[in-house]
């Protein structure tokens, strides 16, 4: 008999050694993972969290809708859970290990198949292997005028890997959820359903209408383990005729206050139509050079370092990145208004042409119509050791509340002595505080302070009515259980009722039969 390294929780050896040999025969043996050096990369994770509570027992990797159905059938026989990815590129929320021990991971990136694109809607039908950068060069070749909405790590990443963990991109079309238009699902009993539309036989509306008839169930797929998207539909920005990047930059931590008054009025009303990044000097600089070049000593950076680092790297203490899009008249106009909006704020406003050559900018203009760069993972070279976890809350687009969240972090991050990398999304009314909890992770004693502080973090904001949009595998449970019992009840009964046996991810968003 084989010998496995990790089991499912609750199957013998024998048993899965059996199933194993029946995924074989539907996926092909090149297609079934069990060696511990072939699982290496799913079981590479960055949080603060034991790499062993999280291992897989093995992965998979089949190439078309029949084929996760036949494993959903294996899978059932054995009671065997299987955890979906689709790139598999989670970095600081997982990557591509599962919430618990023992899952089987289902890796979709043979299935990368670009099904259709409408040119005249705007629309593509996408199966989850398929990345940015393979939609984005077949828009090229095709010679398709549809922009993209990739987020930071574009050209690796998967349109539906991000759209149904609600990720975000940078161009009007930022928030990729929203913008997505009818799914494929496999179901843990082994049916496809196709939301909105698309259960209709011949509809010729699936990408084009998403709420169908009757309750809309795309959300339910979204952090979720109800089901494993096969394939979604996804609307497409028409490429503008013509588009301006630009910064504005506040020189102190607490213009964050009067940046996003200034902004919000500006977002909600459309005149900057893009998902706005407000970013702090740690993560402009973070991208940039690396921590010990301007700082050597203990607890989190100091503030003269920072002051140094902004001078030298001509950089505010937050730089709001932004775009305006349309006909040149439209942009003008709009740009007018933007300038009058900041004008005695005390802000330097800094235009395309003033920045040729500055990687920040050319990276951020980038990502704001849609091209792919892979100029963020500097990030990584910040503090160096390879460990990083998104704390993710939600901030009201109000300027007390923003700097109020702001403090807090600050707060708690310094008395561990980590530093403050972070930036605001702004969306339609909110922002995504997005703070990168950068830590050593070579160094345990590190790591276990970045779960203390992430603990810590999660805490205090959740006390204050600050709850996170996503978070890591590790902290799945903790998060479920402040958003309170209610909502946790009725995600575990929906499970229940669609997948008794909890085949499907158990533990994603803290939700299990
Ligand atoms: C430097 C850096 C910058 C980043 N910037 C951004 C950013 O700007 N915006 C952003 O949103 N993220 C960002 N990320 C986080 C992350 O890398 C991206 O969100 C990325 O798109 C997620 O990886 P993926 O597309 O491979 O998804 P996957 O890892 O494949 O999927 C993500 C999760 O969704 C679920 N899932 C995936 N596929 C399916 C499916 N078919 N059916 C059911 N469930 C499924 C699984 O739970 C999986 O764990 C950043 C990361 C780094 C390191």
């Amino acid at each position: 008999m084989a010998e496995f390294n990790v089991l499912p929780d609750g199957v013998s050896a024998e048993d899965f050694g059996n199933a194993i040999e029946e995924f074989a025969a539907i996926v092909g043996d090149e297609n079934v993972f069990v060696a511990a050096d072939n699982l290496s990369s799913y079981n590479k994770i960055m949080i603060p969290a034991d790499s062993d509570d999280h291992a897989a027992s093995g992965a998979l990797a089949p190439a078309s809708t029949e084929e996760v159905q036949a494993i959903i059938g294996v899978c059932d026989k054995y009671i065997i859970p299987v955890w979906p990815i689709s790139t598999g590129k989670n970095f600081g929320y997982g990557s591509a290990a599962a919430a618990t021990r023992g899952q089987l991971i289902l890796d979709l990136r043979r299935m990368n198949k670009i099904i259709e694109v409408d040119a005249e809607l705007g629309t593509a039908l996408i199966e989850p292997g398929v990345t940015y950068k393979q939609l984005k060069d077949y828009l090229v070749e095709n010679e398709i005028p549809l922009w993209l909405s990739p987020p930071a790590p574009s050209a690796l990443v998967s349109p539906v890997g991000n759209a149904v963990d609600r990720g975000v991109g940078y161009t009007p079309y930022g928030d990729n959820f929203f913008m997505s238009c009818g799914m494929e699902v496999v179901l843990a009993d082994g049916q496809v359903l196709r939301t909105g539309m698309g259960s209709m036989p011949n509809s010729t509306s699936w990408q084009v209408f998403k709420w169908g008839y009757g309750p809309s169930l795309d959300g339910i797929f979204t952090q979720s383990n109800y089901g494993i998207v096969t394939k979604l539909g996804m609307w497409l920005m028409p490429q503008p005729p013509a588009f301006k990047a630009f910064v504005i930059r506040f020189p102190d931590d607490a213009d964050i206050e009067r940046a996003v008054e200034i902004l919000r009025p500006l977002r909600i009303n459309q005149i900057i139509p893009n998902a706005v990044v407000i970013a702090h000097a740690l993560w402009e600089g973070g991208a940039e050079v690396v921590r010990s070049d301007y700082y050597q000593g203990e607890g989190s950076i100091s503030d003269e370092a920072v002051e140094t680092m902004k001078s030298d790297l001509g950089m505010g203490a937050w730089n709001i990145y932004a775009g305006l899009y349309g006909t040149p008249d439209q942009i003008e106009l709009n740009w007018n208004i933007v300038k009058g909006a900041f004008e005695g704020s005390g802000a330097i406003i800094q235009e395309e042409e003033d920045m040729v050559g500055n990687a920040s900018f050319e990276y951020r203009a980038k990502l704001m119509r849609g091209e792919m760069t892979l100029k963020e993972f500097g990030l990584y070279n910040w503090r160096g050791g390879g460990g990083s976890a998104w704390f993710a809350p939600v901030a009201q687009a109000k300027g007390p509340e923003a700097l109020s969240q702001m403090e807090l972090a600050k707060e708690i991050l310094g008395k561990y002595g980590f530093d403050y990398v972070a930036e605001y999304i702004i969306g339609w009314r909110e922002g995504h505080h997005i703070i990168d909890l950068l830590f050593d992770k070579t160094n345990a004693e590190e790591t276990a302070k970045a779960g203390q502080c992430f603990d810590e973090l999660l805490r205090e904001f959740s006390e204050r009515g600050w709850g996170s949009y996503r978070t890591n595998i590790a902290y799945m449970d903790k998060v479920a259980d402040t958003f309170g019992p209610v909502k946790k009840d009725v995600n575990q009964r929906i499970k229940r009722a669609l997948d008794p046996k909890g085949i499907i991810a158990p533990g994603k968003s803290g939700i299990y039969t």
